[in-house]
């Protein structure tokens, strides 16, 4: 088994990355390589220029003279299409939270999708006619549910 040591992009913990499979570039001379994390069991890629299979190749690849990146590749996912009738800001705040889920971080996208229930709920209180002259509740949640009673927004939401 044949493995790199990096700050696991999955887990943050510094720790032994096995080397599963690899994607040869057309050039024959660099790689990208399918890791594993010893300590999360989650994956990651990253480039480098192994010699040889590497079914052949054991211990550190680091201490093979040979080149491989210290930063994984990373895709940055697609967004999701939305319609042109949410106003931008809420668009912004919900792609950003979207981002956020597909790069697993989870926490940041839960604080960013209240956000976008914040922004977006107030965007129909000052925008939605029925609405006017009502003040909307401070707290999102009650916000929500009062926007439910009114039958403004569907009841599962
Ligand atoms: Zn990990």
């Amino acid at each position: 088994m044949s493995f790199i040591v990096r700050k696991c992009v999955r887990c943050s913990v510094t720790a032994q990355l096995d080397a599963q499979s690899i994607a040869w570039n057309r050039d024959g001379t660099n790689s990208e390589i399918f890791f594993v994390c010893t300590a999360c069991k989650q994956s990651s890629i990253y480039p480098g220029q192994p010699h040889g299979r590497l079914s052949d190749l054991s211990g550190n690849l680091d201490d093979t003279g040979r080149w491989y990146g210290s930063e994984p590749i990373v895709a940055i996912p697609e967004m999701p299409k939305l319609s042109d009738d949410i106003p931008e800001r809420a668009r912004a705040i919900f792609h950003q939270a979207a981002l956020c889920r597909k790069l697993a971080l989870h926490d940041a996208a839960g604080a960013m999708f209240r956000k976008t229930i914040d922004v977006a709920t107030k965007l129909i209180y000052s925008t939605d006619l029925r609405l006017a002259g009502k003040q909307p509740a401070t707290a999102p949640r009650s916000r929500v549910e009062g926007l439910k009673n009114l039958k403004i927004i569907d009841e599962d939401i």
